[in-house]
């Protein structure tokens, strides 16, 4: 009777242990499965925060390995990549700076794809015409400026995309196709102010000497520099790769002064919207930079400044007190030099 009483414990405490041990294997499936499955939600809400992507593409970017909780945003993986980013990013700064007709796009997209291989545009339905338009390359001849991104030209398209090719790297930039669904070459270009050269219609097979010109400054070959231009490149490429963060200084007003040192650098300012903390914390999130820095002396957010530098290269962001007066944007339009860009 006794030796049965301790069989018995025996083996309840062995069923015991049993159960125990499956319990807690169950728990550290459950436990497992939950990690990876944040894991997955944080890097995916991330990356649509930035780019401004549906949740379902940007699944397919994390599903695909690209976006990791490291790096959630990819980068572009080549130099000649980040250098062809780095000049739409600059074609499209012009255009619509500080005008209210950017709909708070302020390089007239609303969301962009990035792969480590390349990257989609997606603009904006009602500035589909003046994002092609601002990136196809034009001349003034009187000034013998540049609009637009040197050597890029009409490659083809299908029934999602505009193929655009970068004749200096042949790398191929692609853009959502326009609203409407009509092919680009139907694109409107008697709307080109009289005395404006459409390079690529003229030169459709090899870049203009004016072109070569830009090439080359881009490349620093007036900088003497190279090292510098390569991270004035990722943090360009980087930028076009966060445009949703971009559009977010435009809330309130619809656009901001976006400009730039002879194409070294980037400046933001705007007045009202986010605090420059609100918006250095959303490109923190994406592990856009190096470091910053601020002055302590103008912490105030109502009032404030800071660079996101990457080496010595940078980017400025300033915020200051409210300064757009009534009728400020109707005044700027008429005078905006890129009216012609404006919609079809
Ligand atoms: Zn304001």
């Amino acid at each position: 009777m006794k030796n049965q009483a301790r069989k018995n414990a025996v083996r309840a405490r062995m069923e015991d242990t049993a159960e125990r041990y499956t319990r807690a294997r169950r728990e550290i499936i459950i436990a497992a499965s939950i990690s990876a499955h944040s894991t997955a939600s944080k890097v995916i809400s991330t990356l649509h925060r930035a780019t401004g992507l549906s949740i379902p593409a940007c699944g397919e970017i994390y599903h695909s390995g690209a976006a990791t909780p490291q790096r959630p945003v990819p980068d572009a993986v080549s130099p000649e990549l980040r250098h062809l980013e780095m000049k739409v990013f600059y074609a499209l700064m012009e255009p619509f700076r500080d005008n209210i007709g950017a709909m708070g796009y302020i390089l007239g997209l609303e969301a962009v794809e990035p792969w480590p291989d390349g990257i989609v545009l997606i603009p904006h339905g009602r500035l589909w015409h003046r994002v092609i338009n601002s990136l196809l390359p034009s001349c003034e001849p009187k000034s013998g400026n540049l609009y637009g991104v040197a050597g890029l030209r009409f490659h083809e398209e299908n029934d999602s995309h505009v193929s655009l090719i970068d004749l200096e790297s042949n790398l191929i930039l692609k853009v959502t196709r326009r609203p409407d669904r009509k092919g680009l070459r139907t694109l409107p270009l008697d709307r080109t102010p009289s005395g404006f050269i459409p390079l690529w219609q003229r030169y459709p097979d090899s870049p203009s000497a004016l072109e070569v010109n830009e090439w080359e400054f881009d490349q620093g070959r007036y900088r003497h520099d190279t090292e510098s231009t390569a991270a004035r490149n990722m943090l360009l490429s980087r930028l076009l790769r966060r445009v949703a963060i971009i559009n977010s200084t435009a809330k309130t007003h619809g656009c901001i002064n976006l400009y730039d040192h002879s194409r070294r650098d980037a400046v933001f300012e705007w007045c009202c919207g986010p605090t420059v903390t609100t918006f250095l914390n959303s490109l923190g999130e994406t592990r856009f930079c190096e470091r910053v820095e601020r002055d302590p002396e103008r912490e105030n957010d109502d009032d404030a400044w800071a660079r996101a530098l990457i080496g010595n290269d940078r980017v400025l962001m300033r915020r200051t007190y409210c300064y757009i007066p009534p009728g400020y944007y109707l005044y700027r339009r008429t005078k905006d030099p890129s009216d012609f860009l404006r919609d079809a």
